[in-house]
């Protein structure tokens, strides 16, 4: 995943996954910058951000921060009311488009993201409810630089959600436990809970669903994707790669920044009557 000397960049949240992630590769030896995006999701973002910052500036780790509202003139919840789309949609897409940037534009040689099993699973779950060819095809643990895509890693994929929390209460890493209120009731906890579900009837049936995906259906996808089969060119707007004329960020601040600012409470409200 990571050859020595390479310039690492660890997308960090506040959480334990991607504390963990940033402290084993200091651990290990690797010198890894952090890059965090403040979300600007109420409470959640501030406390989020104060947990980064504490765990960087502690170790004299070098920390890079871009903000939603401040350089792009959105947050997450306005995104969503904007773009209508869900909110966790626009909270993913944003923050690709962002690590991609970071890391290209900082010239590193590899993202590192914090992702462990219970994520990649949950994830796979839901590519294959929908047979997500475009989806399925990226989900590697290792996706090779590209032209406009830097090389990301996800270190963690062997481990479960207890064994990182685990190795931050090991090493005294101080991490934000509260889950991003917008995450109540979504697509992914719910298919993290079926897994759970499923694990306890079947011990190891999650590692399995995973890890044989990597072992037996992955190599069958190579050459699948978007960027693979060449359907990407570049944004007009910022050169990133895209299937359209403009990219779905950059078409994304335009109609967010337009916005009124939405508080996430109001997110959560409408959450909350549609339930
Ligand atoms: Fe973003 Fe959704 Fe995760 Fe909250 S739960 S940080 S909105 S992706």
């Amino acid at each position: 995943m990571i050859t020595p000397g390479d310039r690492i960049l660890v997308a960090v949240s506040g959480g334990k996954d991607s504390l963990a992630v940033w402290d084993l590769l200091i651990e290990m030896g690797f010198v890894a910058d952090g890059f965090y995006v403040g979300l600007g999701i109420g409470d959640y973002s501030n406390e989020s951000e104060e947990y980064v910052r504490r765990f960087a500036a502690e170790r004299g780790l070098n920390l890079l921060a871009v903000d939603l509202r401040d350089d792009y003139g959105y947050d997450v919840p306005t995104a969503a009311k904007a773009s209508k789309r869900v909110p966790c949609s626009a909270c993913g897409m944003s923050k690709r488009h962002l690590f991609d940037k970071a890391s290209i534009d900082g010239g590193y040689d590899v993202l590192v993201t914090g992702h462990n099993l219970d994520d990649e699973a949950a994830v796979l779950f839901g590519n294959v409810l929908r047979w997500d060819i475009d989806y399925l095809a990226r989900q590697r643990p290792v996706l090779e630089a590209r032209r406009g895509f830097p090389k990301k890693v996800k270190p963690l994929i062997r481990l479960s959600e207890r064994e990182t929390a685990a190795w931050c209460l090991i090493r005294g890493i101080d991490y934000l436990v509260e889950e991003c209120p917008i995450a109540t009731g979504n697509r992914h906890l719910t298919y993290k809970a079926a897994l759970n579900a499923i694990e306890a009837e079947s011990p190891s049936a999650k590692a399995a669903f995973y890890l044989e995906f990597l072992d037996k259906m992955a190599p069958l996808l190579n050459g699948k994707s978007a960027a693979d089969v060449g359907e990407l060119v570049e944004c007009a707007s910022c050169r990133a790669p895209t299937t359209g004329e403009v990219c779905a960020f950059c078409r994304l601040v335009d109609r967010a920044s337009g916005h009124d600012p939405v508080p996430v409470e109001m997110v959560l409200k409408h959450r909350r009557q549609r339930r």
